[in-house]
């Protein structure tokens, strides 16, 4: 029997300096970790139509697999002057564990560490991970609480009730930002947007690096 313990490898997209164009963090030097692959969209074009999320416009595909500690060296080769790393994806969650955060927290104790993910995976994210959830309207928002919740609209939600029937479980107070879905109806994120910002903690915001010109 092969007792050997196989070494768990991350299949990686893109790693990127860039700034956070959105949330909490808009504005702040950032190095990206782009993680392959979503539980929500298989990448191609002709299944797009019939996925849960159907508006991504991010190219998740796998570029390259590291194990855990090159992917610390990787981003201590990259980080320069950033003070912020964004895990994002594709949906990070389907390869981070809770011990893999943790590990990069102490890895990087003064840099702070965001992760982005469509919260249909119910993982431990231990305290110190910045967590912004994007949940899709045909998905599930399984996560129980979060930083940041970002709602891109109209995105396919019929009205701010739907929208916040999602959240009607969450019980930490997260900040929860509408933002404009790119070519999408302006007058249906209005209408949308005009709503939810009546509710406490809801606030409009944008996806800045897209007119910045920079991923
Ligand atoms: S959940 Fe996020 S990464 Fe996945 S397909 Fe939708 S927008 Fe793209």
């Amino acid at each position: 029997m092969d007792t050997a313990k196989k070494t768990k490898l991350f299949k990686i997209s893109e790693v990127f300096n860039s700034y956070q164009g959105e949330g909490t963090f808009i504005g702040r030097k950032a190095l990206f970790i782009r993680f392959a692959g979503c539980n929500y969209w298989d990448g191609t074009e002709e299944n797009r139509a019939k996925s849960i999320c159907t508006f991504c416009d991010t190219d998740f595909t796998e570029n390259f697999k590291v194990d855990f500690k090159d992917l610390v060296d990787l981003i201590k080769y990259h980080i320069e002057e950033a003070t912020l790393i964004v895990l994002t994806g594709g949906e990070p969650l389907l390869q981070l564990t809770s011990d893999d955060l943790s590990v990069l927290m102490d890895a990087f104790p003064n840099i702070t560490i965001a992760l982005e993910t469509n919260g249909s995976i119910d993982t431990p994210i231990p305290v110190g991970i910045h967590l912004v959830v994007s949940p899709k309207v045909k998905g599930k928002l399984n996560l129980k609480w979060f930083h940041e919740c970002k709602v891109v609209l109209p995105g396919g939600w019929a009205d701010s009730k739907q929208v916040l029937d999602l959240f009607s479980n969450i019980s930490f107070n997260p900040n929860y930002i509408a933002m404009p879905e790119d070519g999408g109806d302006i007058k249906e994120f209005w209408k949308i947007a005009t709503e939810l910002t009546k509710k406490p903690g809801w606030r409009i915001g944008i996806q800045a690096h897209k007119y910045w010109n920079i991923k």
